[in-house]
């Protein structure tokens, strides 16, 4: 495990980042012969690794557990010699290393140099931003039906959202709440198909459509949720003990805003080569502008960030091919 600065050599590739596409991307890079450092953030966890079921990956028809997989990620490439350290990157600056130009990553005290850096930062759940949701994180609201899940058994829960992650999550909380019921704002459900029709037959899971949470009620713990009918303006109570909110992500790229170009969301726009604005600087997995988001495509695009990165340092040691 590296983690200590590094103030005269450069690595070849600094990887901000952790997970399936950090690792991934890390694996390349190392396997590439690069020196290459890993970091993973300590503040934030790769979603995967809250994953209670990862059965989409190719290869693994049995399905994985989510943390599992990471593991495994994590020993393939630090097998191929891939450095790791944890710690909240805050900031890249340019900096000149000898006669090449680079990056130093800043990760609270620690300092490490890079001659080109990879993005893979993810993203974390949005909020519904309404009132006790803050209060009651902890208490009743989460974002993670693996970690918290077995706290509800034989209760009665909330799932907002109808995407594949809220459906997926809804199915897994079946296992120890008596009720689950679904909140979505739409009339029907985003998820893809094998999970709608799950979630049909499920005989603990109910549906509020067309719904919106106005707020989180409860002393200590929740206790309820306020629901509006978007189409009617019709207002009703929800007797729930807890609350799994899943609207969405937010990507994790505040530290680099400024350093390189973002869209309206806040995610990294890149080329096909995983190429940022800045020239040495790539960014790959979750935490990009692109459709999809799952662990195989994040893989995909930290194979190619790699691949571009080592052209790219290559290049700049005068060792292209
Ligand atoms: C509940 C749930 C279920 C899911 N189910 C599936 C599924 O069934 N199949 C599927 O394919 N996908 C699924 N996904 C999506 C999948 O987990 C993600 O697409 C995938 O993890 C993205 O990988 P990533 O490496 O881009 O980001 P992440 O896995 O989120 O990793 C981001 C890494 O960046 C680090 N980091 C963040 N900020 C910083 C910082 N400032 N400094 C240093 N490090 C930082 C984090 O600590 C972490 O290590 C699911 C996600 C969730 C939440």
């Amino acid at each position: 495990m590296a983690g200590e600065s590094v103030s005269n050599s450069p690595y070849d590739v600094v990887i901000i980042g952790g997970g399936p596409a950090g690792l991934t991307a890390g694996m390349y890079a190392a396997r590439a012969n690069l020196r290459t450092l890993a970091i993973a953030g300590d503040s934030t966890v790769s979603q995967v690794t809250v994953t209670d079921l990862i059965e989409n990956y190719p290869g693994i028809s049995e399905g994985i557990n989510g943390f599992d997989l990471a593991e495994r990620f994590k020993a393939q490439a630090v097998q191929f010699g891939l450095e790791t350290a944890s710690g909240d990157v805050t900031e890249g600056t340019g900096k000149r290393w000898g006669d090449k130009d680079g990056w130093e990553i800043a990760a609270g005290e620690m300092r490490f140099g890079a001659l080109a850096v990879i993005i893979a930062t993810g993203a974390n759940w949005r909020r519904l931003g309404v009132p006790g949701e803050e209060r009651f994180i902890g208490k009743g609201v989460s974002f993670c039906a693996t970690c918290d899940g077995p706290f509800y058994k034989n209760r009665e829960v909330a799932v907002v959202g109808g995407g594949d992650t809220a459906i997926q999550e809804a199915l897994y909380l079946t296992r120890f709440a008596k009720k689950v019921t679904v909140i979505h704002r739409r009339d029907r459900l985003r998820a893809t198909a094998i999970l709608r029709k799950r979630a049909f037959a499920s005989e603990k899971i109910a549906f509020a459509w067309d719904s919106v949470v106005e707020s989180i009620d409860g002393l200590d713990l929740v206790q309820e949720v306020r629901l509006k009918d978007i189409k009617t303006g019709a207002l009703s109570k929800l007797s729930v003990n807890g609350i799994f909110v899943f609207v969405g992500l937010t990507p994790n790229t505040a530290p680099f805003r400024e350093l390189v170009r973002v869209d309206a969301g806040g995610y990294i726009t890149t080329d096909a080569h995983m190429q940022t604005s800045v020239p040495g600087i790539f960014a790959c997995g979750d935490c990009i502008a692109k459709r999809l988001r799952q662990v195989v495509t994040a893989c995909g695009d930290g194979a190619t960030a790699a691949f571009s990165a080592q052209l790219y340092v290559e290049e700049l040691k005068g060792e292209a091919y």
